[in-house]
C-alpha cells in the first residue's frame, strides 16, 4: 500500500524503477568502458539521496556524486560502500570529514590539496583528489594554462591519490554544440600536456546528462548524470527517461459559488461565472512557487483544471466547472501523471520561466517522499 502523509495528504511520490529505468537507458548509450556517477546532490535532486543512490547502485551505476562533503558523509552514515565524489569545493572541516568518511575530494588550489593531505595524514588514511580544469564554464577549477609542470609535481610529491582530471560542460543542453566542442578541445589538450610530462590519473570525466545522451566524444571513461537519472530532460534526445517524482495532494474543500466570486489572497481571480473552488492543501512553503498563481494547472480525475488565485503559503485553489465531479477527498496532481494527462516539472519550470532542476530541488522539507507503490 502506498502511505500517505501523516499530518496531511500532499507528498512526494518517487518512483524508483524509473530511476533504474533511466540509469539503464543511460548504460546503453555510452562507450564501452565508460562507467556512470550517478550524481544524488541536494538530496537527490529533491527526490531522496538514500533513495536513489539505491536504485542507481542496484541499475548499474559505480559511483556516487554530491555537492558537500555533509552529503557524502549522510550516504555513508547509511551504509552506502561505493566512491563518492564531493564535486564541490570542500572547505575547512568538510576536508577532514571528507577523509575520514573515505570520500574523493574534488581540488583545484594548491592549498586545498596541501589541506587534504594533511587530513589524510592525521587520520592515517589515503585520500583520492580529483583536480578539476575549468575549460570555458568559469566557476571553480584552474585554467587550463595554469596546469604546469609546478602543478603537476605538486600532485606527484604530495601524499594523495591522484584518482581523477575532470572538467564541467557549460552548454550542453543548447542546440548548437560549437561550445561544448571547444570545451572538449581544451580538455584533450590538457590530457595530452599531462601524458607528455607525466602520467594520468585512471578517472577523466567530463560529462553531465545532456552531454552523455548527446557526445559519446565527451564520455571518456566517467559520466556524471544527475537530471536524466531523475527523468528529467534538458534536450530532445532525453525524450525516452522517464520521470521518478510526483507530487500529489487531494482536496480539503469544495465549493459551488456564484460569478464575481473572489478568489484569495489579494482577491487577484474573480469567477467568470458560477463554478466549483476545489481547495489544495499545497503552497509555495512545499514548493509550488507563488508565481504559478493564476498560470498553472493541476490534475484531478484525469483532467486539467486552472490554479485560480493566489498560491498562499499552504494552500491553493482551483476552478472547476459546476458539471464536473469533483468532491473533498479527490486526488490532486501537481505534478505526474492522472490518466491521459500529465503534468511535468518542466511544464512548471516553463511558466516559471526557470530550469526543472529549481523545481525538484524546491520542493519542502515538510512534503514526505513516499515509495511509489507496485507499478
Ligand atoms: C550537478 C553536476 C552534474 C550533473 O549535471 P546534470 O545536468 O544534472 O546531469 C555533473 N557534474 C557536476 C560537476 C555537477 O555539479
Amino acid at each position: 500500500m502506498e502511505q500517505w502523509g501523516t499530518s496531511r495528504p500532499t507528498r512526494a511520490v518517487i518512483d524508483s524503477r524509473a530511476i533504474e529505468d533511466n540509469v539503464r537507458f543511460f548504460l546503453s548509450r555510452l562507450s564501452p568502458g565508460t562507467e556512470l556517477m550517478a550524481v544524488v546532490k541536494a538530496d537527490g535532486y529533491g527526490h531522496g539521496a538514500l533513495r536513489v543512490a539505491r536504485a542507481a547502485l542496484a541499475a548499474g551505476a559505480t559511483w556516487l556524486g554530491v555537492a558537500t562533503a555533509e552529503e557524502g558523509v549522510a550516504l555513508r552514515g547509511q551504509g552506502i560502500s561505493a566512491p563518492i565524489l564531493i564535486l564541490g569545493a570542500s572547505w575547512g572541516e568538510q576536508v577532514k570529514l571528507a577523509v575520514e568518511a573515505d570520500l574523493d575530494v574534488t581540488v583545484f588550489h594548491p592549498d586545498a590539496l596541501r589541506e587534504t593531505a594533511e587530513a589524510a595524514r592525521r587520520a592515517k588514511r589515503a585520500v583520492r583528489v580529483h583536480l578539476k580544469v575549468d575549460t570555458g564554464m568559469g566557476r571553480v577549477g584552474i585554467q587550463p594554462e595554469e596546469l604546469d609542470a609546478d602543478w603537476l609535481e605538486r600532485l606527484r610529491s604530495t601524499p594523495v591519490v591522484w584518482q581523477g582530471l575532470m572538467t564541467h560542460l557549460a552548454e550542453s543542453e543548447a542546440p548548437d554544440p560549437g561550445f561544448t566542442r571547444e570545451q572538449v578541445s581544451r580538455f584533450l589538450d590538457v590530457v595530452d600536456k599531462i601524458r607528455r610530462l607525466a602520467a594520468l590519473p585512471p578517472c577523466l570525466h567530463v560529462a553531465n546528462s545532456a552531454a552523455a545522451v548527446r557526445f559519446p566524444g565527451t564520455h571518456f571513461n566517467l559520466v556524471r548524470v544527475g537530471l536524466g537519472l531523475y527523468g528529467l530532460k534538458a534536450h530532445p534526445a532525453m525524450a525516452p527517461l522517464v520521470p521518478a517524482l510526483g507530487l500529489q495532494s487531494r482536496v480539503v474543500h469544495v465549493k459551488q459559488v456564484p460569478a464575481g466570486f473572489a478568489v484569495g489572497y489579494g482577491r487577484t481571480y474573480r469567477t467568470p461565472g458560477p463554478l466549483q473552488i476545489a481547495t489544495v492543501p499545497v503552497g509555495y512553503a512545499d514548493g509550488y512557487r507563488r508565481g504559478l498563481s493564476n498560470r498553472a494547472e493541476v490534475l484531478v480525475r484525469g483532467r486539467r483544471y486552472p490554479v485560480v488565485g493566489v498560491v498562499s503559503m499552504d494552500q491553493l485553489t482551483v476552478a472547476v466547472p459546476l458539471d464536473h465531479p469533483v468532491q473533498r477527498g479527490d486526488v490532486v496532481t501537481l505534478i505526474g501523471r492522472d490518466g491521459d494527462e500529465e503534468i511535468s516539472a518542466s511544464e512548471l519550470a516553463a511558466t516559471l520561466g526557470t530550469i526543472p532542476y529549481e523545481i525538484v530541488t524546491g520542493l519542502g522539507h515538510r512534503v514526505p517522499r513516499v515509495d511509489a507503490g507496485p507499478r
